[in-house]
């Protein structure tokens, strides 16, 4: 095993000891494509690797955002467990004399395509990132590292998306009724149909999440 390798499975069991969901490393190389707000080298100069962790919403309550007005602060609970795992890669790798840097989410990466680069799912037809174990029930983060890790192969298609329209049919917005994404439609109709869980938590609509069949044994969804 080359030292790239024993680095990259000695980080890929810490993070599991510390119960990280998904883990993958991805080619600097692949982001040439995307805006330079976009790129990850605009976070760290000498940039070997991206690492991209992925959280499981194992209950869709982890992905309400909560927002205290008067202090001007807000808190997505899914995100605040994934940026204390990107801490303790980072005091990893930094253990190891590697620098690394948390990339926030803006400027940020697109951390879905991000991940489909690592190889830990493809895009599906929600516009969403699909993984073999917990289907689109994941939150992302990334950091990026001057660590030479070994990185995944990209995944370009959705394996899962064949014959199947369920989500499609299910956006209460038709967001993809014209074959991509359509961002205003999704926003427009989610701003006007946030579910209050108390004053100051809402939840977004996950309906794209909720309704797709990969992984769907696991949720557990909101009334
Ligand atoms: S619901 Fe079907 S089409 Fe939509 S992302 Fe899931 S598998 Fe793909
Ligand atoms: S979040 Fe809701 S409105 Fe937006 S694309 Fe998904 S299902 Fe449609």
């Amino acid at each position: 095993m080359t030292s790239n390798e024993n680095l990259t499975k000695e980080l890929t069991d810490y993070c599991n000891q510390i119960g990280i969901d998904l883990i993958g490393f991805a080619d600097p190389r692949f982001f040439d494509k995307y805006q330079p707000n976009n790129r990850p080298h605009l976070f760290l100069e000498n940039l070997k690797t991206i690492i991209i962790i992925g959280f499981y919403l194992y209950d869709l309550i982890l992905d309400a955002w909560n927002k205290d007005e008067n202090k001007d602060k807000s808190y997505h609970f899914a995100d605040s467990i994934l940026l204390n795992q990107c801490y303790k890669i980072k005091g990893f790798l930094s253990k190891h004399g590697f620098k690394s840097k948390i990339i926030p989410y803006k400027p940020g990466l697109y951390l879905k395509d991000a991940a489909a680069l690592a190889g830990m799912g493809s895009i599906g037809k929600n516009n969403l990132l699909i993984t073999g174990s917990y289907g689109s029930q994941v939150r992302l983060r990334a950091l990026v590292t001057e660590a030479p890790l070994v990185a995944g192969n990209p995944i370009n298609e959705s394996k899962y998306c064949n014959n199947c329209d369920i989500c499609i049919e299910a956006c209460p917005a038709n967001a993809f009724s014209e074959g991509k994404y359509n961002k205003d439609a999704c926003l427009t109709y989610c701003q006007a149909n946030l579910k209050n869980l108390s004053d100051k938590t809402v939840l977004w609509c996950n309906i794209c999440i909720e309704c797709c069949p990969i992984g769907k044994d696991r949720i557990h969804s909101i009334p």
